[in-house]
């Protein structure tokens, strides 16, 4: 949204002069930016789903993939954020960033309003009922959007796709056409 003031004008009346009083505020943009915060290891055809239904309702989606130290990956970062900038390539309102460190901070450091979750079951539920309202304590002005998961994709997890891939199962059915490891 753009917020524009412009020109006054006052007339010399008698005196026949003319000023024209240009305030010139500066042009505010409000982008809505929603982050998407999540290990992504891999990305699923459920996160696909809730990144693109995410996409009407803001101006910029960034997906934000975690690097924890005391958490243990399956694929690498690189691989990881590879896999989602291809998934995504054709879409400009979509960019992928990377972070450590506690996701309110991250927010705050890339101007994002919003985050965004995807929610499956009431555990989810649960979990990150928690995670919003800690959230909320710190940031009051960071708000946790959820998308309530497609039926067709609840059941999908980054970690049922990495049992099935360390298995030497088919794990193609839960991903999209760019994860192949
Ligand atoms: P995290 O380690 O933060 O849980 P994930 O990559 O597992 O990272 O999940 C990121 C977000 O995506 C979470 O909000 C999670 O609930 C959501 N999510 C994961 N799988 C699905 C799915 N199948 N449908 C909808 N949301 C999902």
């Amino acid at each position: 949204m753009l917020i524009k003031y412009d020109v006054g004008c006052i007339s010399g009346g008698s005196y026949g002069f003319k000023s024209v009083i240009i305030v010139s505020l500066p042009l505010i943009s409000m982008s809505r930016v929603a982050l998407f915060p999540g290990s992504f290891d891999p990305i699923t055809l459920g996160h696909v789903d809730i990144i693109q239904r995410a996409l009407p309702l803001f101006d910029e989606v960034r997906i934000a993939v975690g690097t924890n130290s005391t958490k243990k990956y399956l694929f690498s970062l690189e691989q990881r954020v590879n896999w989602i900038e291809q998934t995504f390539s054709h879409e400009a309102k979509i960019s992928v960033v990377t972070y450590g460190g506690l996701t309110v901070d991250f927010a705050k450091e890339q101007n994002a309003s919003f985050l965004l979750r995807g929610l499956r079951n009431p555990a989810d539920f649960e979990f990150e009922k928690a995670i919003a309202q800690a959230n909320r304590e710190m940031v009051p002005n960071l708000e946790t959007v959820f998308l309530l998961t497609n039926a067709r994709y609840a059941y999908i997890s980054s970690s049922i796709v990495r049992d099935v891939y360390k298995h030497n199962g088919d794990f193609s059915h839960f991903v999209p056409d760019t994860v192949r490891p």
